[in-house]
């Protein structure tokens, strides 16, 4: 199926690793032009040279930029505007969740969290908006997790957050049709940058990585009896970014091997 992505500019926020790396890889894979950021050089330039294999060069911009930085995305829109002259496509992926009972998130905790989920979708929705309004295909995707529906009790502020945010979406969708679409993936468990992370400060550390995922799987009741991977995420946003679905906005998409258990 040609989702007639080539040559649309899709720009994907914390691009350099797991959701957002695979996102991107995919989007260049159908022929667009592709724009990434990330706040940590070093990880920022192994994404590009990654990315770039046998690619020409222009079909990649990749730039530092925390998306909790207002300024700071201004200076990607326009950068982004500079290079390629538009945006198409707008994935808001930059972020992580919060391992935290009501108990242990102090207030402080829960600011920052409500700043994190919140205003990295705020932020860069208003500095490509003026982008995507020019567009004739413009879709906005959020990564966001299943969470939003079924809070865990070891995330509760990234649980209440998140919800927060889908709750911001559905009305975007609204206020921006017919113009731009708003869709958004809901996540359950995905082998990414934080799953290694957590996968290496392991309690156990004779536990294989084969063995810590299957536990991991296991102990989440996941019915597909495995953790997705980002590649499955991506060709899923892909898929809802692409100019052959022109009638899908203010929907979400789970991608959770089963895991929901909401209607
Ligand atoms: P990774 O840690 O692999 O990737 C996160 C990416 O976001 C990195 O590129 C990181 O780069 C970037 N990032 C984080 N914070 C910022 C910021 N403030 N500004 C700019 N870039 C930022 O994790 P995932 O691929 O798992 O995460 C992608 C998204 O999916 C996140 O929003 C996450 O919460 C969400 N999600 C993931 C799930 C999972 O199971 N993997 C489940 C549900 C939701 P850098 O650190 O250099 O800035």
């Amino acid at each position: 199926m040609d989702l007639e992505l080539r040559d649309k500019v899709a720009v994907v926020t914390g691009g350099t690793s797991g959701i957002g790396l695979a996102t991107a890889r995919v989007f260049l894979d159908e022929g667009a032009l592709v724009a990434i950021c990330g706040r940590d050089a070093t990880r920022l330039a192994a994404a590009e040279s990654a990315l770039l294999g046998n690619e020409p060069h222009e079909r990649l911009l990749a730039l530092q930029c925390d998306v909790l930085d207002k300024q700071a995305v201004e200076r990607f829109a326009t950068a982004v505007e500079q290079w390629s002259g538009r945006c198409d496509i707008l994935v808001n992926n930059a972020g992580q969740a919060r391992l935290t009972t009501f108990a242990e998130t102090t207030d402080e905790a829960w600011r920052e969290e409500l700043e994190l989920k919140f205003f990295s979708q705020i932020h860069p929705i208003r500095a490509f908006k003026p982008l995507l309004d020019k567009s004739t295909a413009a879709a906005i995707l959020a990564v966001n997790s299943l969470l939003a529906y079924q809070p865990e009790p070891y995330m509760v502020a990234t649980s209440a957050a998140r919800a927060g945010a889908q709750n911001l979406l559905k009305s975007l969708a609204r206020e921006f049709a017919p113009r731009i679409r708003v869709n958004s993936v809901m996540l359950g468990l995905i082998v990414s940058g934080q799953w290694e992370r957590r996968f290496a400060s392991r309690s156990d550390p004779s536990q294989t990585r084969e063995q810590w995922y299957t536990e991991v799987a296991r102990s989440r009741h996941i019915p597909m009896e495995r953790l997705g991977n980002p590649e499955e995420v991506a060709r899923a946003i892909a898929f809802l970014c692409s100019p052959t679905v022109p009638y899908i906005t203010g929907t979400q998409l789970e991608i959770s091997g089963g895991v929901s258990r909401h209607m």
